[in-house]
């Protein structure tokens, strides 16, 4: 069996790869190991700007014109005209993306694992029928999330990563909030994002300032005191991979948490996701084509990445970053932003 291009991973990076490809006439093909395209440990946080322009605004579950942000000294909250972030259910923007991929004319195959990726094909198992199959490709995409095989396969490591941790418990709310508390969280945060009758509760940091166990435990004794009680409610934890060392490697392209395109600062993925899923596809259909979309989402994933070296230096240094970041935010000196992903 031939393709010729192969995407692995229908995450938010590889279905606007292949809706992209699709458009411009390449024959696409998406392998998934999920059953149900979708679903992923996720808060579901977008920023109104790259829900705006990459996502149907319809999508959005709560949007957010306010948003509540706490530090040991400082208890804030920041308005703009328009809404700041907005938060989208995970499964409905998979069904969306899966949807426009597919009219587009690219192929998709779920329910199927890759196991071994090489130069030219990859062998996968098809979990319904029990059979394996390899499949040879002219181009090969990995977006195939934080644990990557296609990187693996390039023999990129990651060496920078955060961790997330979720709760997805039943609530109502309209206040989006954010606490910054190096003791409890790392470098990190916690956040509420309220959906539609549910509260995302997480925290999010990365993995050198805090093991995912005390993060666990912090943050369910910190929802404590907030009134919520997330022991009867199943934790589900991710690694988000900000160690990006590339996207094109001859024929073979990252996008997303495979590329390590995440912000190790916010955690923010989503959007890098799909700006660099789509990037790649253009440069696979046209060789010459301007990469400065590419080029500007690095260079923020950059920016993000040396704020968090510099706050990693010492926890009294990350606690006085956040609190002249949370100044900043206040006065208005730094823009919401700032923090963003969105180009
Ligand atoms: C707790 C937590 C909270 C988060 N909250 C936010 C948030 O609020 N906002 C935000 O922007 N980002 C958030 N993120 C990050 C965000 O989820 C990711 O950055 C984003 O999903 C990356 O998209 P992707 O397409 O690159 O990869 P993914 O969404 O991870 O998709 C990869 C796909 O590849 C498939 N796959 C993997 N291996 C194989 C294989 N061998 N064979 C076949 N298929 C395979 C997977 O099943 C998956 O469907 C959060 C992450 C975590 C862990």
């Amino acid at each position: 069996m031939y393709v010729n291009t192969l995407i692995v991973g229908a995450g938010p990076g590889g279905l606007a790869c292949a809706k992209t490809l699709a458009d411009h006439g390449v024959d696409t093909l998406i392998l998934e190991r999920n059953r149900t395209i979708g679903s992923k440990v996720c808060a579901g946080g977008i920023t109104w700007s790259g829900l705006i322009r990459r996502v149907p605004a319809t999508l959005a579950e709560q949007s957010f014109p306010k948003q509540y942000i706490q530090t040991p000294l400082q208890n804030i909250c920041i308005q703009e005209k328009t809404p700041i972030i907005a938060t989208v259910n995970r499964e409905k923007l998979g069904a969306h993306m899966k949807s426009l991929a597919l009219k587009a004319g690219a192929k998709l195959r779920s329910n199927v694992f890759v196991r071994t990726v090489k130069k030219q094909s990859v062998h996968f198992i098809d979990r319904e029928n029990k059979t394996e199959e390899t499949i040879r490709f002219e181009n090969l995409v990995g977006a195939d999330g934080s644990n990557s095989t296609v990187r693996r396969f390039l023999g990129l490591r990651n060496t920078c990563c955060g961790v997330g941790i979720n709760y997805q418990i039943p609530g109502n709310s309209t206040k989006m909030e954010w606490h910054l508390n190096n003791r409890l969280f790392g470098n990190g945060y916690a956040w509420i994002f309220p959906h539609t009758k549910t509260l995302s509760i997480g925290a999010y940091a990365d993995k050198k300032t805090m093991s995912s166990g005390k993060l666990k435990e912090n943050l369910i004794d910190w929802a404590h005191t907030l009134g919520h009680d997330l022991n009867p409610h199943p934790a589900k934890a991710g690694l988000i991979n900000f160690d990006y060392q590339g996207w094109k490697f001859n024929h073979i392209f990252l996008v997303g948490d495979a590329a390590g395109l995440a912000s190790g600062l916010t955690g923010e993925g989503i959007y890098p996701a799909i700006v660099s899923g789509e990037q790649v596809a253009h440069t696979i259909a046209n060789p010459t084509h301007d990469t400065g979309i590419m080029d500007i989402l690095i260079h923020k994933h950059n920016q993000h990445r040396k704020i968090l070296t510099i706050s990693n230096k010492s926890a009294i240094l990350n606690s006085v970053l956040a609190e002249l970041a949370v100044l900043g935010l206040r006065s208005g000196a730094i823009p919401f932003s700032k923090l963003e992903m969105a180009i």
